[in-house]
């Protein structure tokens, strides 16, 4: 059976490692769907998979990487035959399930969607689970009923994968949006983007008030922690915060102030499970409200070799935007 190349993260005495190695279609596991994959990319989580600096993987060895695009090689799916263009993010893939840092996965077929009309493999990874999970926030706000006249919207972890993607689509939709970075050299970056202004990240890492002057119509946080806490505390009455990350941290230091008194909406988005329609919907959504220059202009290419430093670099907060593997 042919050989093929992938990146394999196994268990030692003093934590896991992560190495090059050759393997054939019986090393993959259970899947009605066989994919020759062109593209993965590097998510956060993928950052600490790959170095270990989080209990993401639950399953060891495991080829990590969240996400993949590519050519169904084969099928005993119903839905899916050979040479068919598919996408796949989330479900467990590059955590229990063998996931995209490969060049053949195999897969359930009721994870895929159909890649796009108008995207190569490599745009559909340059968007991968950040930006699906971006779009899915910014819906998120639109169905609490945020409107551009409303006010601000705030975007934390701006500079990073989910925040670019979500400073694109609401700047395309007509939100006014402030980007809250940690890295105030990415400014001319994040204005490119659509962000009208940005503030600096230490603004949101103070000792946190249960109510303070009320600023945002709508935030989209992937930071968590301190900086959540004190974004819900600016939030305007009636207005939505959509939390997805934890970048800075897991807790959440908040009251139940802003919920009681200004009746502030906090909504969690997970893009791990979302059931299939909701994910043919946003990824219609990405197709129609994602700038295809911007998402160029935020995106870099590195190869497989590339991934366990780049896994380094984005969990210490380095990475700009999205970067996307070139598998083969
Ligand atoms: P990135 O690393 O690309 O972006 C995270 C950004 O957060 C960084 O670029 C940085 O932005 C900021 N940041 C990093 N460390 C800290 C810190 N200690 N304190 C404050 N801010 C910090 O990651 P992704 O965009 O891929 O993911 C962002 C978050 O969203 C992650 O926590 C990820 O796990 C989560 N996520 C959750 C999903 C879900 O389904 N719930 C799906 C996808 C992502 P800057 O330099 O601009 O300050």
């Amino acid at each position: 059976m042919e050989n093929f190349r992938a990146l394999l993260v196994s268990k030692t005495d003093d934590g896991q490692k992560a190495e090059f190695v050759r393997l054939s279609e019986a090393d993959l596991m259970e899947g009605d769907v066989v994919i020759d994959v062109a593209h993965s990319s590097i998510n956060y989580k993928d950052g600490l998979a790959v170095t270990g600096k989080g209990p993401i993987i639950r399953k060891f060895p495991l080829i990590p990487g969240i996400d993949l695009a590519g050519t169904v090689r084969a099928s005993t799916n119903p839905n899916w035959k050979v040479g068919d263009k598919v996408v796949l993010g989330g479900w467990g893939v590059g955590e229990g399930h063998h996931g995209g840092f490969s060049e053949v996965a195999r897969v359930k077929g009721e994870w895929l969607v159909p890649l796009p009309k108008g995207f190569s493999t490599a745009d559909a990874m340059a968007v991968g689970v950040a930006g699906y999970t971006a779009m899915l926030c910014v819906m998120a706000l639109e169905e609490q009923g945020v409107q551009p006249a409303q006010g601000e919207i705030l975007v934390t972890g701006a500079a990073g994968g989910v925040g670019s993607v979500a400073i694109a689509l609401l700047s395309k939709l007509g939100f006014t949006v402030v980007a809250a970075t940690g890295r105030p050299e990415e400014e001319a970056y994040l204005k490119s983007l659509g962000a009208a202004s940005i503030i600096d990240r230490k603004e949101l890492t103070g000792p946190v008030k249960a109510l303070a002057k009320a600023r945002w119509a709508g935030v989209i946080d992937t930071v968590g922690s301190t900086m959540l806490a004190n974004a819900i505390s600016q939030v305007l009455p009636e207005g939505t915060v959509a939390a997805t990350g934890l970048a800075g941290g897991m807790d959440l230091p908040t009251s139940v102030a802003p919920f009681i008194l200004r009746g502030v909406r906090l909504i969690g988005v997970n893009s791990v499970t979302t059931p299939e329609p909701r994910r043919r919907a946003c990824w219609e959504r990405i197709a129609r409200d994602l700038d295809m220059g911007k998402l160029k202009a935020m995106t870099r290419h590195v190869k497989l070799d590339d991934v366990p430093a780049v896994a380094a670099e984005i969990v210490a907060g380095k990475v700009r935007g999205r970067v996307v593997v070139d598998i083969r």
